[in-house]
């Protein structure tokens, strides 16, 4: 069913400003969400009426707190499908999430020699925490390449993988091409192997239904600021027996059981990840985002985005000099471009003077900019909020600004 973008948009205070006296076009959601009222409501109520520390209290504040912070978590696994609120671990984000399993599996799986692979187009949240982890450990970090349209070649991952491969870690889908990775199908070439499948969802979770259980993947990251959440408050979803055996990742109050000078002994999971006071706040808001995306329905965020990017890409197919990259049919809601004798830079500032956000340069993806040969690129990415006239407003303005030059 498919929802009115004119009521949505009402939910978003932010979408109703100007910029340099031009309404806003807000095409920069693969970096950020805005955040609907209920969400900023969220934060502003618990702020205003419950706020106390969690866990640790016996008084009615942080016992209220509490229960916001643990109905979080069951609907955070509600959301992604997992078995129990025991898999579902608080992290900042996702490039703390991915920092957490390369760190705590690393250190209880992982021995020199032993084989991590990544692809050719992941965030550096998905790379350098491996690098780091080659440096101390030894490991060997292996890259499945892509093909010019931006898929992964799966033949290649087959001859990659090995009896020595450990971990894939891998993005449902890329912050740059948009391409939906087969995940369902890489964790069954993962697991015939013996490997795990780690699934980087910071651009999934906020556009498409995931199925953490149907997918089979063993780690699922997200980050709560792209699914119009908060930003500072993200997801680890690891499978249970996994979690179980890895060690915890930093020490502090929270996760332990009882501390001695002589010998600590560790909480259960999830609590076990988590030292130090969570973002109790951060959490529930991040519930009430994913409240208000389930109410809406996935699958009608999907299709709407779908028919935006879909409208966008034909739209700037006809733009003389244009240079689209991710060509797959279905691509999520990302549009990466460049166009001839114009520096993305450039395109990207004169197109915020007309009241349009993109985001330019190498988007944290530098190993895919240096597959296409490129320094940088424009990318334009669109949310439930975004409208067909915001897309013809984008083409025009790239028009327009071509015309300069
Ligand atoms: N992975 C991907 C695919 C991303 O798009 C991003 C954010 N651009 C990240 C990881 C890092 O997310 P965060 O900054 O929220 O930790």
């Amino acid at each position: 069913m498919m929802f009115s973008v004119d009521e949505i948009r009402k939910d978003f205070p932010i979408l109703t400003r100007e910029v340099y006296g031009k309404p806003l076009v807000y095409l920069d959601n693969a970096a950020t969400t805005q955040k609907p009222q209920c969400v900023i409501d969220a934060i502003s109520e618990e702020y205003c009426s419950v706020n106390a520390n969690v866990h640790r209290g016996v008084h009615f504040l942080s016992q209220q707190a509490t229960q916001l912070h643990e109905d979080a978590r069951e609907v955070v696994r509600n959301f992604i499908n997992a078995r129990s609120t025991a898999e579902i671990v608080f992290t900042r984000g996702t490039t703390e999430s991915l920092n957490l399993v390369a760190s705590s599996f690393g250190e209880a799986f992982l021995k020199e020699g032993d084989e991590v692979i990544v692809s050719e187009m992941e965030h550096h949240s998905n790379i350098v925490p491996w690098q780091l982890l080659r440096d101390k450990k030894g490991i060997v970090l292996k890259v499945i390449p892509i093909d010019d349209c931006g898929r992964l070649k799966l033949e290649e991952l087959e001859a990659l993988l090995t009896p020595r491969t450990r971990l894939v870690s891998v993005a449902h889908v890329s912050n740059v091409l948009a391409t939906v990775n087969p995940v369902k199908r890489i964790a069954e070439m993962v697991h015939a192997h013996g490997a795990l499948l780690l699934v980087d969802g910071a651009q999934s979770v906020p556009h498409i239904k995931v199925d953490v259980q149907d997918l089979d993947c063993d780690f699922y990251v997200f980050s709560g600021h792209k699914v119009y959440g908060p930003t500072g408050v993200g997801v680890l979803y690891g499978k249970e027996a996994l979690l179980d055996r890895m060690p915890p990742y930093q020490g502090g109050g929270e996760m332990i059981a009882r501390v001695t000078f002589e010998k600590t002994t560790y909480e259960r999971l999830p609590y076990k990840f988590e030292a130090g006071t969570p973002d109790y706040v951060g959490t529930h808001a991040l519930a009430v985002a994913l409240q208000y995306v389930s109410h809406i329905g996935m699958e009608a965020i999907a299709a709407h985005e779908h028919a935006l990017t879909q409208l966008a890409m034909e739209q700037m197919r006809g733009i003389k000099g244009m240079q689209l990259y991710g060509e797959t049919d279905d691509k999520g809601a990302v549009v990466a471009f460049n166009i001839e004798g114009i520096h993305h830079l450039d395109l990207g500032t004169l197109l915020d003077r007309l009241g349009i956000a993109i985001r330019t340069g190498h988007h944290c993806a530098q190993p895919l900019m240096q597959h296409y040969g490129v320094e940088g690129m424009a990318r334009a990415s669109f949310a439930l909020y975004n409208t067909k006239a915001e897309v013809e407003a984008l083409v025009a303005g790239i028009e327009r600004v071509r015309r300069m030059f």
